[in-house]
């Protein structure tokens, strides 16, 4: 399937999810639980589950954020920005995309994201600032002198 149709089938499902979840949230499933019957195991299964036929404030809060995340997408897919990485705007590989419909990074970009955001990131940046900071100072201290004598 060309990549273009591909974006079309998802463009196509994200739109029908966000409807669903705009009546769940307006206290009617019935959308939903049509599309659990089609789709299978995520996030909003479970929270179903354990919902059972009220939307709990945690199936809610799901929702909410699904939502915020689809119409995100959809907004992308508008201005032709979907499926390119925020990162470093390369094609976000199809495959990806049907696993994650709502990235915005390619996996190398998210692995890098990831990297410094679990590695205690600011010391690592600050140690590096640093070090540098103190040789450009030593360097315009010889000038300085250099230029005196
Ligand atoms: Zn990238």
């Amino acid at each position: 399937m060309a990549r273009k149709d591909a974006l079309y089938n998802m463009r196509q499902i994200l739109i029908k999810r966000r409807d669903a979840l705009r009546n769940a949230l307006a206290g009617d499933l019935s959308l939903l639980k049509e599309l659990r019957a089609q789709t299978a195991g995520d996030v909003v299964d479970a929270a179903l589950d354990s919902a059972q036929d009220e939307i709990s404030s945690q199936l809610a809060e799901v929702e909410s954020r699904e939502l915020a995340s689809i119409e995100n997408a959809l907004e992308r897919m508008r201005n032709g920005q979907y499926g390119l990485c925020e990162g470093c705007g390369h094609k976000i590989p199809m495959a990806r995309l049907n696993a994650l419909p709502y990235a915005t990074n390619c996996i190398e970009c998210q692995r890098e994201a990831e990297r410094y955001g679990a590695a205690g990131r600011a010391d690592a940046d600050w140690g590096r600032v640093f070090d540098s900071g103190s040789n450009d100072a030593d360097v315009s201290i010889n000038d300085i002198e250099m230029d005196v004598s």
